[in-house]
């Protein structure tokens, strides 16, 4: 067993910045497992929403996250966010941060500003299109100049140990977590009075994502499992535009393009957006998710064509790079010709439940980024809030943290006993499984629902989860093995919450319930194991 001040699981936005103040006031665990770049930060393209321009202001960002959020986000939550925004921006940018400028007609330098649907300003500072890689390198550099930082990679946290578990008579608590050792195969034990979850969404759960495979829902299938409070878990953002290409797994569109004036059309070059909404292809991402998948099935067609060829070539090749150099890779020049894109899982709305310093209900226990659930997201998260809820959480629960510490309590913690001793024999039933939930949950459970189809995904997710947990008690311990039991996990917490939604709103969209009811439902979803 090896002792820690902090243990913090995940390597992405949240975790980093969670750990490099740490660092400062005691030893730290950053757990991750993958290499330590392997994040859905990495892959942030768009930017960070964050008011910094004297045309916006606080109250206008509150305004349109509480309008995305559909009525269920926590107004607490969205103010704590949007207004310490600027100053964790500030202290990235301290730290080597480069975000994009540009000359005012007065030959002024200031930052550039993107816009994204729900933004009635422009408010999005980025890298280019490459925003997230840059943060997620900026970090990592301060974290690996830190000597107080131990960062294991290819490390897989497992599940956490619990007094209640342990058999303590006191209230139930996380006193450290199992870690796989990927290279050993040997699980250790680590323990600490603080552990930080920050593994990120679980897009995973869907055939199609734009996350990449690191998204499998661990965090709250490990929180799930202890006892801790899940919410809202059906609120799940598919993002209306990623590159369809049967070579290629997941790559966004980002929705600067249509910021910037892409217009979404179908394959008779027919704009469409204009029948659906009012802000046309700026609308909330839902009402483009739905329209784009009601265009697709009016159509037949396998996915719609979002067109920028009206800009100039060099503007669109030097304000998106990334996306234009990914695009020609794949034989799309887009200066010249739209591009193919569907929708795909994108975004958990829902999480770990926190309160608004990280502290989930299992004492001991934090989560920050998106794994928890604050409530700054409500029914739907507006573009570009993630990446700056990372950072403002991994604040707030850092000052949690480190405020009143009660002493250390010594536990005898136990070793892991393994289930089985032999290998996984057959692979294939591993990726069966695996592809079998991904596509039940997207046909069954994406973007429009109904209730029968979401009874037939609930009945299914059962028998696959008996299923796996046989591998998972007769065999050893691998990532894949974990990976399925936590995406098994995580598919049927959608599912439950889904089916215990019986109203549209936000993200959930069900046939059955077309409407909103506030008279029922204007709450969260929670549910807690029994
Ligand atoms: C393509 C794409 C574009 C996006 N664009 C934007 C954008 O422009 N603006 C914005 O605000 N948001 C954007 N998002 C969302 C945003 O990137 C994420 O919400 C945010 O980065 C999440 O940060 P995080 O630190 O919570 O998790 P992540 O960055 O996902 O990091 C999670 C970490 O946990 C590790 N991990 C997971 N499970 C385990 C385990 N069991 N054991 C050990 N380690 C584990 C992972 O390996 C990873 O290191 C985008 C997302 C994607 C996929």
């Amino acid at each position: 067993m090896r002792e820690f001040d902090f243990i913090i699981i995940g390597s992405g936005i949240a975790g980093l910045s969670f750990a490099l103040r740490a660092a400062e006031k005691g030893s730290v665990a950053l757990v991750t497992k993958r290499g330590r770049a392997d994040s859905n930060t990495a892959w942030a393209q768009g930017g960070v929403a964050c008011v910094v321009s004297e045309e916006d202001s606080f109250e206008l960002h509150i305004r349109d996250t509480l309008t995305a959020g559909a009525g269920l986000c926590h107004e607490d939550a969205v103010r704590a966010v949007v207004t310490e925004g600027p100053q964790r921006i500030a202290e990235l940018i301290e730290i080597g941060m480069h975000f994009d400028h540009r000359e005012t007609l007065n030959g002024e330098n200031e930052l550039d500003l993107g816009k994204e649907g729900g933004h009635s300003k422009r408010r999005v500072l980025h890298f280019q299109d490459s925003t997230g890689m840059e943060i997620e390198r900026t970090l990592l550099d301060r974290v690996a100049a830190h000597p107080g930082i131990e960062v294991m990679e290819n490390h897989m946290a497992v599940d956490f140990l619990t007094t209640g578990k342990l058999g303590y008579a006191m209230q139930n608590s996380c006193v450290g977590v199992y870690v796989l050792n990927e290279a050993t195969g040997v699980v250790g034990t680590l323990r600490s009075d603080v552990v930080v979850l920050a593994t990120g969404g679980c897009g995973k759960v869907y055939l199609y994502t734009t996350n990449p495979d690191v998204a499998t829902g661990d965090g709250v299938a490990m929180a799930w499992r202890a006892g801790a409070t899940i919410a809202n878990m059906e609120f799940i953002q598919f993002h209306p535009t990623c590159l369809f290409h049967p070579e290629i797994k997941s790559f966004l569109i980002s929705e600067v393009i249509r910021g910037e004036g892409g217009i979404l059309v179908d394959a008779s070059g027919r704009r469409f957006m204009e029948h659906h909404h009012p802000q046309k292809e700026l609308a909330p991402r839902d009402i483009v998710a739905r329209a784009i998948d009601a265009e697709m099935k009016r159509s037949g067609s396998k996915c719609v064509f979002l067109d920028i060829t009206h800009q100039p070539a060099d503007f669109i090749k030097s304000r998106f790079p990334n996306i234009y150099e990914t695009c020609l890779r794949y034989g799309i020049d887009m200066t010249r010709q739209p591009i193919p894109v569907v929708p795909a899982a994108h975004y958990q709305c829902g999480g770990v439940r926190t309160d608004l310093n990280g502290e989930t209900s299992l004492r001991g226990l934090y989560a920050i980024g998106e794994v928890a659930c604050t409530g700054l997201h409500g029914a739907n998260r507006l573009a570009s809030n993630s990446l700056l809820e990372g950072m403002v959480l991994a604040h707030r629960a850092f000052e949690k943290t480190t405020r009143n510490r009660p002493p250390r309590v010594a536990f005898d913690l136990p070793e892991w006993r393994p289930g089985g001793v032999s290998d996984v024999d057959e692979m294939v039933v591993i990726s069966h499984n695996w592809e079998e939930i991904r596509r039940l949950m997207w046909d069954y459970v994406g973007i429009v629902r109904t209730d029968k189809r979401l009874q037939r995904a609930a009945t299914r997710l059962r028998n696959l989860h008996a299923e796996v947990q046989e591998f998972y008690w007769n065999f050893k311990v691998t990532t894949d093995v974990l990976e399925l039991r936590n995406l098994v996990t995580v598919a049927s917490l959608v599912v439950d919450c889904a089916l215990s939604r019986k109203e549209s709103r936000g993200l959930h969209f069900t046939l059955d319930y077309p409407e909103h009811d506030d008279a029922k439902f204007l709450h969260d979803t929670t549910m807690r194991r029994t």
